[in-house]
């Protein structure tokens, strides 16, 4: 047997080692054939009693879900029931039946071709992922119209298999399906197809098992029972492994599974050091879905959403209302909890469309964030408005990118109080109060930090940004990204006056980039006096865990003595005593 690997897009962490369950896919087998007149009724009433069948199956699936299933679950499922019993899927193929005297399986799938390509006309990508949804309810139909047979062997080939690992290699996954083999406890699952945001992702994401999507051929090229690996953290697959790779594959994934156990007992504990001092750990999230994963880890709130995603890949901007519900979403899901929403942060690495041709010599220097916004008011306006009008639903608080003198943020507050009086003029609720801060991720906003806290209502250090400008190191560039260091002591020097402002004028502060979510730094930012930290859902368990072992008068000492140099080499050794790696 021959060893391959496969690269794909991991969407949910960790390792499993298991032997492949492959998942026929229906809809490949569907063939077309010619009915007589006479059989119309007939095929028309086979459709009807398939079309019932499966919701019969979707209802009973909602109504067995264990109660500790995800909440999504049911959404899914509820989801999935409207689609089936929407005229477009119920009845439409029954008119092709009649006109083309076709089977129902091929009524039913040029019905759903239509649909799909209707889908694909739009152009927002989180509404055109959804059309997963109508193939995987198709999908359930034809199964039922082939026969009942497919799927029973399936079942049965797996309760023989129990007492092994099993990963589920699909050409696609249906939440409902999903949750209908959870009780065989899947090691891990891995799709053909499928996006960050599709629902199978979701799905994994929420069940915490390690999964990958878009792996193209993985149905292909993968046999059933064969021995595999999945890396999800790192969207590799791994088939036939040779005994060397296997073992140390075997030592990882115990090494991981011990450390996620021992971090899930810390999910509820409060992020306080040894002595008393308690740091809030925020979720950074890019699509509204992501709040899943922010309230799974147990984030106390978002402390950055990266609103630009919902403009990429787009041709037309997304109007207010679109806006609104997004944001909305976010702020009702997190209950209460604070939600950071940052106005759109476009330019430099994150086109709007990645099709046009950047003219600018210098983009990350260029018409980016908040001067973009500036430079279009209209945008900037229907934003703020959006995000106005969800600040009714939740403690949303707004977030300004990239400023880097005061007569930005002077014009931004402008854009903003007009915004609210156009509300308050059409009687719509918003929150008055709603707070207003800037990221510090400019040298010069840092530097002059001051005028900031004075005039915004809380910071928040932009660590990717800061670095890179401070150093003049382009962070999406690989020739210098060996230079891209955050202990640089410019760089922590920026932090500290940063820090040193806020306290000045009693305001907030946090860092949102990537610093805070490394490990290494934690303690180091800590004694710095930082309270806030804000990072990818999947690090605050860690994060947490060296808080909790952390006593702040230590680490504060320490930090200062770190703060005093000016030469990184002497840096290095310090931050490995403050993490305990050398004594
Ligand atoms: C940052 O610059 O640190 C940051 C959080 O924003 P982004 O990575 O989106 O530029
Ligand atoms: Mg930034």
């Amino acid at each position: 047997m021959t060893s391959f690997s496969m690269h794909g897009v991991g969407v949910s962490s960790g390792i499993a080692i298991g032997h492949a369950h492959l998942i026929s896919h229906a809809l490949l087998e569907v063939v077309h054939f010619k009915i007589e007149a006479s059989a119309i009724d007939e095929e028309i009433a086979r459709f009807e009693r398939a079309i019932g069948l499966v919701k019969h199956d979707l209802e009973q699936l909602k109504a067995q879900l264990p109660k500790n299933a995800p909440a999504e679950l049911s959404a899914f499922i509820n989801t999935h029931l409207a689609m089936l019993t929407d005229k477009s899927l119920s009845e439409a193929p029954k008119a092709i039946i009649r006109n083309e005297l076709c089977n129902a399986e091929w009524a039913l799938k040029q019905q759903m071709d239509d649909i799909v390509a209707q889908f694909d006309a739009i152009e927002d990508a989180y509404l055109r992922e959804r059309k997963q949804d109508v193939v995987q309810v198709v999908e359930r139909v034809i199964k039922v119209l082939l026969g009942r047979d497919q799927l029973a062997a399936s079942e049965k080939k797996l309760q023989a298999r129990q007492e092994r690992a099993m990963i589920l290699v699909a050409h696609d996954v249906s939440p409902a399906d999903a949750i209908q083999f959870k009780h065989h406890q899947f090691a891990a699952f891995i799709t053909d197809v499928g996006g960050v945001t599709s629902h199978t992702a979701i799905l994994a994401r929420s069940l915490n098992i390690p999964s990958i999507v878009a792996l193209q051929r993985a149905r292909d090229l993968i046999n059933d029972g064969e021995l595999m690996i999945v890396d999800g953290s790192e969207g590799v697959v791994i088939v036939n492994p040779d005994p060397e790779v296997l073992a140390e594959y075997q030592l990882k994934q115990n090494q991981w599974q011990l450390a996620q156990q021992k971090l899930q007992r810390i999910k509820t504990t409060k992020a306080v050091t040894v002595d008393g001092v308690a740091i809030d750990l925020l979720a950074n999230i890019e699509v509204p879905d992501d709040v899943v994963a922010a309230k799974a880890s147990g984030a106390v709130g978002v402390g950055l959403y990266r609103t630009e995603f919902l403009f990429m890949n787009r041709t037309e901007m997304p109007d207010e209302q679109e806006q609104f519900e997004a944001y909305k979403h976010v702020a009702e899901a997190m209950k209460g909890q604070p939600v950071t929403i940052r106005t759109l942060d476009i330019g430099a690495d994150k086109q709007l469309n990645p099709d046009e041709v950047v003219t600018a010599i210098n983009p990350a220097l260029g018409l980016r964030a908040v001067r973009y916004c500036l430079a279009e008011p209209h945008i900037f306006h229907s934003q703020f408005r959006a995000l106005l009008r969800a600040s009714h639903y939740g403690q949303v608080k707004i977030l300004i990118p990239m400023l880097s003198n005061l007569a930005e943020l002077r014009q931004t507050k402008l854009l903003f109080a007009r915004a609210k009086e156009s509300l308050r003029q059409q009687g719509i609720p918003f929150d008055e109060q709603v707070p207003i801060g800037g990221m510090i991720e400019v040298p010069a906003a840092a530097i002059n930090a001051d005028a900031f806290a004075q005039e915004l209502d809380f910071l928040s250090i932009g660590t990717n940004d800061l670095i890179q400008y401070t150093l003049a190191i382009d962070r999406a560039d690989d020739a210098v990204a060996h230079l891209y260091n955050p202990l640089h002591p410019a760089v922590l020097r920026l932090i500290q006056m940063t820090i040193a402002a806020a306290a000045k004028y009693d305001k907030p502060v946090s860092v949102c980039g990537e610093m805070a979510g490394d490990i290494k730094l934690t303690r180091l930012l800590v004694g710095m006096g930082m309270r806030q930290l804000s990072m990818h859902p999947a690090h605050i368990l860690s994060v947490k865990s060296q808080i909790l072992q952390s006593e702040e008068n230590v680490l504060a000492k320490q930090a200062r003595k770190i703060l005093s140099l000016n030469d990184l080499e002497k840096i290095d050794p310090l931050i490995k005593k403050l993490n305990g790696e050398v004594h």
